[in-house]
């Protein structure tokens, strides 16, 4: 990861960054933090040369061009690898997290600095000064000015960009949640079922044992048809916080899609796994439903389960496949039942 710096390298090389910014006029939003904290920063050599001939030529760095500097050389997103996407998110994150901080103590800094030099101004004006000196002490006493009011137009600046952080920070935070769950049952989706299990087969030996639950809702449709589309969805948001609530780390319950879930659990063996779908399909089938605003009684859902331990050269699918294959078993044996694929 590019961001890596501990949190005093980060504050110095913000510091840096943060005059130069005024210096040239820059907004400070999160785009340009990062292009600036990273120029300090020496971590992409390109960006560097590119922002210093732009500084050249136009004594600043419009803002379409620091949008192509950081997405070309910083973002890198054209590329499409979700890992890299989620590392540059990270190394967001923990940029601006450190950013307030740095940029309090930064503007104090400057702050002190510049009304120290104003005091130092009006001081000398007690003084009687001769001819020559005049013009240098009014230049310097304009100079100075200058700056406290480009420092506080930068602090007004700066905490406009602190709540669009804060604000940029929520939206980042939900769109990840919103990629990640589906919105009926709150339970994980496809996309991390199989990101967590990539990410397990990585980090993991291949000795380890994960061990694959498939379920699917029995009857479904029937189901639906009889007590309508709505208490359907109740039902499915009962299976999904029952889920929720019986899985414990290292399990992760997703919903594959429609009456379809799964359970990815890692380190557990395959009569643990089948014990454990077996539990779940016990308490699902004793539980019997109402409809609040009819009363009327609805018996219990069942479903059934297909299950599986990872063989040697599994992939994904092929594991999801045979999990598949002993769930159609339950289905044929008469379903609200478990089977376990042959080791
Ligand atoms: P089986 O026991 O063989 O699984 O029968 P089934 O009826 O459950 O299976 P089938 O695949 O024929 O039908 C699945 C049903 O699940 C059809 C569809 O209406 C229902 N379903 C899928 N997603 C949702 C949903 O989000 N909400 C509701 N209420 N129903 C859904
Ligand atoms: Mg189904
Ligand atoms: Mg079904």
């Amino acid at each position: 990861m590019k961001f890596s710096d501990n949190s005093d390298q980060a504050a110095r090389y913000l510091r840096q960054a943060v005059p130069m910014m005024v210096k040239h006029k820059i907004v400070p939003n999160p785009l340009n933090y990062t292009l600036w904290y990273s120029y300090y920063s020496n971590v992409f050599p390109l960006l560097n040369e590119e922002l210093d001939q732009t500084l050249k030529r136009y004594g600043t760095c419009p803002p379409d061009i620091s949008e192509s500097l950081f997405f070309r050389h910083i973002s890198q997103l054209d590329n499409d690898n979700e890992k890299h996407l989620l590392h540059f998110q990270k190394a967001f994150s923990h940029l601006v997290d450190g950013l307030s901080d740095s940029m309090d103590h930064t503007v104090q800094q400057t702050s002190d600095f510049s009304q120290a030099l104003m005091s130092n101004l009006n001081e000398l004006g007690a003084y009687s000064i001769d001819d020559a000196m005049a013009p240098i002490l009014n230049k310097l006493s304009a100079n100075a000015s200058a700056i406290c009011s480009a420092n506080t137009e930068f602090q007004g600046q700066l905490s406009a960009a602190q709540s669009e952080i804060s604000a940029l920070k929520t939206e980042l935070e939900n769109s990840k949640k919103e990629a990640s769950t589906d919105p009926l049952t709150g339970l994980y989706n496809r996309r991390v079922f199989e990101t967590m299990y990539h990410q397990y087969m990585e980090q993991s030996n291949q000795a380890d044992e994960i061990t694959l639950i498939m379920m699917d809702v029995d009857k479904f449709k029937a189901f639906n048809d009889t007590y309508g589309h709505l208490m359907g969805d109740q039902i499915l948001k009962f299976i999904g916080q029952l889920l929720k609530r019986e899985c414990n780390e290292p399990v992760i319950p997703v919903r594959l899609g429609g009456e379809e879930f799964a359970l990815l659990c890692p380190q557990v063996k395959l009569e643990q796994g089948q014990f454990f779908a077996e539990n779940i399909r016990r308490k699902l089938a004793a539980v019997p439903f109402s409809n609040k605003r009819t009363g009327e009684r609805i018996p219990p859902v069942t479903a059934s389960f297909g299950v599986t331990q990872k063989r040697a050269n599994d992939n994904l699918n092929t594991m999801i496949e045979r999990a598949d294959q002993a769930l159609y078993v339950a289905k044929e044996a008469g379903r609200n039942q478990v089977h376990v694929a042959t080791p």
